[in-house]
């Protein structure tokens, strides 16, 4: 593993620790994002400075790496399949494909994957939209195809709703609308899969939103029945293994008040809700992530304490200096020049005693 070099595409809080994490190995990074202010930069040993649409860039950055990986998933497929083919990208630009468009996504995870999701319905046109919503009788959610985040690109839809207004606003014609689910809470789990095949999986944990972003993560999820705890755990198998996953996934679920699980969406990337592992795991998902796309062996993922991750959202920022010196939490900060409403500046985790 030494004098490695490991690729990262795209630039953001999860590239940065991703990095740092790699460091530890004595692996460089190098990181492509085209703007100059991605927190990333900060801790790598070399920065692109290009747009990803950049072909020359983009195939300078893979030739000069061991392997990459994505950080997000809205990067253009056909840059991640030119570094396919000069490097290793783990996870594979077939599995970016599936995650970029909520479609796909949901076929694949019903057909393929053969687990459960909401009910949902493709719109491309007024027609469909008026369609699918006498299908699916009661409250859906119309949702973009693609681009989405952070329930961005997302509109609640009720018998009130004016739905040429809705069709209007939402600016895109490749939509889903999906039945929308009374869950009892959210769930979300992370698998790592090796080239090998061997996983590795934490425990699953709830999440907790304010105005549609993730507030806090809580590991494990409390109360959580074996049952449950076990049928995630398939989840997470069924679908790892369906992708040929190498590289790690993390799962969003809704847990009904059955007991039931339902799959939102997957990311095949280090997610919010798995930075809890920091702190709280033998192997954290960021090093996870480096191990399984530099093929060293997945490590642990034991969890040694439970914790509570709370997001630092925009002025949020200010509970670090509260914070920072408490003995059972960590403080974790992005480094983001500019505070704005809504942008992740940083975590805390927090032992619960
Ligand atoms: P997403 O971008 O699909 O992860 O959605 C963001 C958030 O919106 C989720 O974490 C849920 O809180 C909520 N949400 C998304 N889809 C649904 C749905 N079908 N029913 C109820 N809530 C949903």
């Amino acid at each position: 593993m030494k004098n490695k070099v490991l690729g990262i595409i795209g630039g953001g809080q999860l590239g940065r620790m991703t990095a740092l994490a790699a460091a530890k190995f004595g692996i460089e990074c190098h990181i492509f994002d085209p703007d100059s202010n991605a927190p990333a930069f900060q801790v790598c040993s070399k920065s692109y400075i290009n747009n990803y649409e950049d072909i020359d860039a983009i195939k300078d950055f893979a030739n000069n790496i061991d392997a990459a990986l994505y950080e997000f998933e809205n990067i253009p497929l056909e840059s991640a399949e030119i570094i396919e083919t000069l490097c290793l990208l783990r996870p594979s630009s077939y599995i970016l494909s599936i995650s970029q468009d909520r479609l796909v996504e949901k076929n694949f995870l019903l057909d393929k994957a053969k687990v459960q999701t909401a009910k949902f319905y493709e719109c491309n046109s007024y027609e469909d939209l008026i369609n699918s919503v006498s299908l699916l009788q009661g409250d859906s959610v119309l949702k973009t195809r693609r681009f989405g985040y952070d329930g961005k690109g997302q509109i609640k839809i009720n018998e009130d709703t004016n739905l040429i207004d809705s069709w209007k606003s939402i600016g895109s014609n490749e939509l889903i609308l999906e039945e929308f689910i009374s869950f009892k809470r959210e769930l979300s789990i992370i698998i790592a899969r090796d080239h090998n095949g061997n996983v590795e999986i934490y425990d699953t944990v709830e999440n907790k939103h304010k105005n549609h972003i993730l507030d806090q993560t809580i590991a494990p999820a409390p109360e959580i029945t074996d049952s449950i705890s076990k049928s995630a755990k398939n989840i997470a198998i069924k679908i790892a293994d369906k992708l040929d996953l190498i590289g790690i996934l993390a799962i969003e679920l809704f847990e009904l008040n059955n007991g039931d699980l339902l799959v939102n969406e997957i990311a095949p990337r280090p997610h919010n809700s798995g930075h809890w592992t920091m702190d709280g795991c033998v192997t954290d998902q960021f090093e996870q992530a480096v191990r399984a796309a530099m093929g060293i062996g997945l490590g642990s993922t034991k969890r040694l304490f439970d914790i509570v991750m709370q997001n630092m959202i925009g002025e949020d920022i200010d509970l670090a200096d509260k914070l920072i010196s408490d003995p059972n939490s960590r403080v974790h900060i992005y480094g983001k020049k500019e505070v704005r409403p809504g942008r992740k500046m940083g975590h805390i985790n927090t032992v619960i005693t």
